[in-house]
C-alpha cells in the first residue's frame, strides 16, 4: 500500500518499491581505540559492544553489559574516498534522475561529522561528501546531453530554533527584511526568505560551499554562536527538462546533506547560562527528530510529528517518504565516550526502522503543453473543415457562442418545456451542451420560483428548532408530535355545521400512564396496521414542514388511507351512547374539521393517551440519542488512550533491542495507560447496556403509539359514520342485531345495500356475531378488498357533494 507520511503531495508518476534507510557508522581513528569494548563482525555490518562488570557502575546504569547492534555498514579507518563511494554516490546518481536524497551525519561534537560531511576544506583529498556531490553532480550532466539540467543551491543553519541564511552574505543577495520561515505547500516544504542559486558550473557551487563554511565559522565567533550547537542542511536542486520540445514531462529534485549539531546529552558538562539554553535546544531538536523517526519506523503510525521544531518541519519532506535516505553515525572508538556511542548507535538502529518509497518527482511543463496542445488543435480544426465540406456542412461554426446565441437557445428550452416546440435541432456538441446548460439554468429558476411560492403562502419551520415548534404548538398548529393540525376556523369549509359536542367543555380527569396502557395493548397486539403508523411519521422525520394557514389536506389524506386498516375494538369514550344528540346537519362536515372536534370531544381520552405516550417516546429517544453521544466520545477517548500505549510499548520495544532480555518492566505512563483504558472500557461497556436497555424500551413505546394513533382514527371513522352517515333508523336497525356498532361497518357497504346485499348481511350477522368478538377478523378479512375499491370512490363522491 501506498503511504505519503510526510503529506508531500506530488505528482509522482512513476512509485518505487519500500526500501529501508540506510544507516552506517563511521568510527573516528583513534590512537586509544577500545579493542575489548568495541568489536565488528566479520561482515562489516555489525558492531558489538561489551561493557566489563567493573566499569558498568557510573557507565550506564541499566544491567545490561552487552549490545550488538546491526546496520549496513562499519567505516572504520575508511578513506574519504571509501566513505563517498559507500555512503553518497548512488544518492546522488538517483537524484539526476528525479529521486529526492537525504543524507545526514549524526554523533556526539568531535565524532567528524563535519569532516564526513564536509570535510577538510583545505586538503583537496581529504575533502568531504558534500563537494564530491556536487562535483559528481555536474560530470553526471556532461554526460547527459540530451537534458538541459539546471543546479541550484541553498545553504542553511539552524540555530536556537533561528533559522539563517549562510549564503547571505553574497552581494547580490542583501540583507532579509523579514526573518526567514518554514512553508508548505502542495510541492513539498520550502525555506521562505532563504536564498538559491544557480550554479552553472563546479567551480560556482565550490565558491558558494566555501563562502558558506566562512560564514559558518565567521558567525561563531561574531554572534558567540557554538557551532558544534547548529544544525546545517546544505540543498542542491536539480532540474532536467528534455532537450527535445515535445517533451511536457521534466523531472526535479533535491539532495539535502545535514550536518547535525553535537548528540551529547546535557549536565555532562554541567553546562549553564548561554550554554545550557543552548544545550536544551539541541538536545530537544534532536530529540523530536528521533520522535519523528520513531514515528517514521511505525508502520501503525499515520501521523509524524514535523512540526515540533524547525528542524524536522524544515526536512519533513525529506525524512521518509519518498527520499532515499542515509545515515551517517559518527563514533568516537574510546573507552572514555560509551555512553554518548551506545546513544548515537541506538539512533542508527531506529533510523534503519524507517522505510521510504523513493520516487520520481515528475512534473508537467504548463508552456510546453500549452504550445502542443495549440497545434493539435489547429491540426483538428483544419481536418473538421475538410470533413465539413465533404458532407456539406459549411454554415456550421465551431466558435463559442456569444450571449445572443445562449439566449436564443435558453428561449427553445423554455418553449421546449412548454410544448411550444416540438424538438430541438442537433448543430454540433457545443451546441448540445449548452442546450443542457440551459435546461439546468431553467430547472433552477423554477425551483426558486416554486419555493419562494411556497414561502408567501407557508412558514417553514425547521423540525430542530424545538423553541419555534412550541411556540407553534401553543398557537396551536402542530400537535404534541409535531403532526399538522386543520386550523379550526376552516375558512373554505364547514359551513353551517351545528357544534355536536356531547359534553362541551370536559376533559377527562382519568390520567393514563404508559404502564396503564401496557396491559391493555398486550391484548391488543397485531390490532395496528404498522403501515398507518409510519404514513403519520413521515411528517415528523422529514427536517422541515409546512405549517399550512389553511388547509386539509394532510389530516384528511391520512384519514382516507388509515381507513382501510382500520380494525374495530371500541374504546371507552366519553359519551356514552344513550345521551341524546344535538341534531344531525344536513351535509356530514368535512372530515379534518370532525376530527378537531373527535379530539377533543370524544376522542379525547384516547388522544391524551396517544400524546402522552408519543412524548415518553420522544424523551426516550433524547435520551438514546444522549448515549449515544457519550459512547462515542468514550470510544474516541479508549482509541486515543490505545494509541499512546502502542507508542510506548513500541518505544519499549525498541529499547530492549539489545542481548540481555530480562523481565519486562513498564514504566509509570504505560501503566497509568493501561490503567485508563481498563477503566474507560468499563465506562463504555456501562454504557452500551443502557442504550441496547433504551432502544428495547424505544421499540415498544413505538408500538404503543402506533397502536393508539391507529385507534384515535378508527374510533374517529366509526363515530363520524355513526353521527353523520349511516341513517338514524338503519342504526336502531343494526343495534338490535347484537354487540357491533353500526359505525363499524364501512359506510359504502351500508349506504349502498341492495336488496341481496342486505339479505347477504344479515346472513353475515346472524351466522358472524354470535360467535363474539374473535369472529371479527374473519368478518374483516372477507370485506376488506371490497372496502378498498369502494371506500375511496365512496368518499370522493361525498366530498364532491360537500363541496356543491
Ligand atoms: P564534529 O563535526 O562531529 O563535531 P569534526 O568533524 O569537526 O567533528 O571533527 C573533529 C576533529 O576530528 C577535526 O579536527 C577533524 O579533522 C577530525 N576528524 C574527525 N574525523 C576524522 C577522520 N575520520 N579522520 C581524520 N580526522 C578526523
Ligand atoms: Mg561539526
Amino acid at each position: 500500500m501506498k503511504r505519503h507520511k510526510n503529506g508531500n503531495k506530488q505528482y509522482f508518476t512513476r512509485m518505487g518499491s519500500r526500501k529501508k534507510v540506510h544507516a552506517f557508522v563511521r568510527v573516528k581513528p583513534t590512537d586509544e581505540f577500545a579493542h575489548e569494548m568495541i568489536k565488528y563482525g566479520d561482515d562489516n555490518k555489525s558492531i558489538d559492544i561489551h561493557l566489563k562488570k567493573d566499569t558498568r557502575r557510573g557507565v550506564v546504569n541499566n544491567q545490561q553489559t552487552d549490545w550488538s547492534f546491526k546496520l549496513d555498514g562499519v567505516l572504520h579507518d575508511a578513506s574519504q574516498d571509501l566513505v563517498y563511494e559507500t555512503v553518497a554516490k548512488d544518492v546522488v546518481a538517483q537524484a539526476l534522475d528525479g529521486y529526492n536524497g537525504t543524507i545526514m551525519c549524526y554523533g556526539q561534537t568531535g565524532a567528524g561529522k563535519t569532516y564526513t560531511m564536509t570535510g577538510a576544506t583545505e586538503n583537496y583529498k581529504h575533502r568531504g561528501i558534500l563537494p564530491r556531490a556536487l562535483q559528481q553532480v555536474f560530470r553526471m550532466i556532461e554526460e547527459r546531453p540530451t537534458h538541459a539540467i539546471t543546479v541550484r543551491v541553498s545553504y542553511l543553519e539552524i540555530y536556537n530554533e533561528n533559522l539563517f541564511d549562510l549564503l547571505s552574505t553574497l552581494p547580490y543577495v542583501g540583507p532579509s527584511v523579514t526573518p526567514m520561515t518554514v512553508v508548505e505547500n502542495p510541492q513539498g516544504v520550502f525555506i521562505k526568505g532563504l536564498s538559491v542559486h544557480l550554479t552553472s558550473q563546479e567551480e560556482d557551487a565550490f565558491s558558494l560551499l566555501f563562502e558558506g563554511e566562512t560564514n559558518r565559522i565567521i558567525a561563531s565567533h561574531t554572534m558567540n554562536k557554538n557551532s558544534s550547537r547548529s544544525h546545517c542542511i546544505f540543498t542542491i536542486y536539480m532540474e532536467a527538462h528534455s532537450r527535445t520540445l515535445s517533451d511536457e514531462k521534466y523531472i526535479t529534485s533535491k539532495i539535502n546533506l545535514v550536518d547535525l549539531a553535537g548528540s551529547e546529552r546535557l549536565g555532562k558538562s554541567g553546562s549553564e547560562g548561554r550554554v545550557l539554553k543552548e544545550a536544551t535546544y539541541i538536545n530537544k531538536s534532536l530529540s523530536f527528530l528521533e520522535q519523528a523517526i520513531i514515528a517514521l519506523g511505525d508502520q501503525k503510525r499515520d501521523h509524524i510529528p514535523f512540526r515540533q521544531c524547525k528542524l524536522t518541519h524544515a526536512l519533513k519532506d525529506s525524512l521518509g517518504g519518498n527520499c532515499n535516505m542515509v545515515l551517517v553515525t559518527n563514533i568516537y572508538g574510546e573507552a572514555a565516550q560509551l555512553e554518548e556511542t551506545l546513544s548515537s548507535l541506538r539512533f542508527a538502529s531506529r533510523m534503519k526502522l524507517v522505510t521510504t518509497e523513493p520516487a520520481i518527482n515528475e512534473k508537467y511543463d504548463a508552456e510546453r503543453m500549452v504550445k502542443n496542445l495549440e497545434k493539435e488543435l489547429t491540426l483538428l480544426k483544419q481536418e473538421l473543415a475538410i470533413h465539413d465540406s465533404l458532407t456539406n456542412r459549411t454554415f456550421v461554426t465551431y466558435d463559442p457562442m456569444d450571449e445572443i446565441q445562449i439566449a436564443e437557445i435558453n428561449s427553445q428550452v423554455r418553449r421546449y418545456l412548454d410544448g411550444t416546440l416540438d424538438e430541438i435541432d442537433i448543430i454540433n456538441l457545443r451546441q448540445i451542451q449548452e442546450v443542457f446548460n440551459q435546461f439546468r439554468v431553467v430547472l433552477s429558476q423554477q425551483e426558486r420560483e416554486v419555493e419562494s411560492a411556497l414561502r408567501r403562502k407557508y412558514t417553514l419551520i425547521d423540525k430542530n428548532d424545538f423553541a419555534a415548534i412550541s411556540a407553534v404548538q401553543k398557537a396551536g398548529l402542530v400537535d404534541v408530535d409535531g403532526h399538522l393540525v386543520g386550523e379550526p376556523d376552516g375558512q373554505s369549509f364547514g359551513l353551517g355545521v351545528a357544534p355536536f359536542s356531547t359534553k362541551p367543555g370536559k376533559k377527562s380527569k382519568s390520567k393514563k400512564t404508559l404502564k396503564d396502557q401496557l396491559s391493555t395493548s398486550a391484548r391488543k397486539e397485531g390490532a395496528g396496521s404498522p403501515l398507518s403508523g409510519k404514513d403519520l411519521d413521515a411528517a415528523s422525520t422529514s427536517k422541515t414542514q409546512l405549517v399550512p394557514s389553511s388547509r386539509d389536506g394532510d389530516v384528511k389524506d391520512v384519514l382516507s388511507r388509515d381507513r382501510e386498516t382500520s380494525s374495530i375494538e371500541p374504546l371507552p369514550l366519553d359519551s356514552p351512547k344513550e345521551e341524546s344528540r344535538p341534531p344531525r346537519p344536513s351535509t356530514p362536515p368535512p372530515k379534518p374539521v370532525a376530527f378537531e372536534d373527535f379530539k377533543n370531544e370524544r376522542g379525547s381520552e384516547i388522544n391524551r393517551i396517544f400524546k402522552e405516550n408519543k412524548s415518553i417516546l420522544n424523551e426516550r429517544r433524547k435520551r438514546a440519542s444522549e448515549t449515544t453521544q457519550r459512547i462515542n466520545a468514550i470510544k474516541q477517548e479508549i482509541d486515543v488512550t490505545k494509541e499512546a500505549l502502542n507508542f510506548q510499548k513500541s518505544l519499549r520495544e525498541k529499547q530492549g533491542e539489545y542481548e540481555n532480555k530480562g523481565m519486562m518492566i513498564i514504566d509509570e505512563e504505560e501503566f497509568l495507560l493501561i490503567l485508563k483504558l481498563k477503566d474507560l472500557k468499563k465506562q463504555y461497556r456501562s454504557e452500551y447496556q443502557e442504550l441496547r436497555d433504551l432502544r428495547a424500551e424505544i421499540q415498544y413505546c413505538q408500538r404503543l403509539v402506533d397502536q393508539c394513533r391507529h385507534r384515535l382514527l378508527m374510533e374517529f371513522d366509526i363515530w363520524y359514520n355513526e353521527s353523520f352517515i349511516i341513517p338514524e333508523d338503519m342504526q336502531v336497525a343494526l343495534k338490535l342485531g347484537g354487540s357491533i356498532r353500526p359505525g363499524m361497518v364501512p359506510v359504502n357497504r351500508l349506504v349502498s345495500l341492495g336488496e341481496d346485499d342486505q339479505d347477504k348481511f344479515s346472513q353475515l350477522q346472524q351466522m358472524v356475531l354470535p360467535e363474539g368478538p374473535d369472529s371479527i377478523s374473519f368478518y374483516n378479512a372477507k370485506v376488506k378488498t371490497e372496502q378498498k375499491h369502494n371506500y375511496l370512490k365512496t368518499m370522493m363522491g361525498l366530498q364532491q357533494t360537500q363541496r356543491k
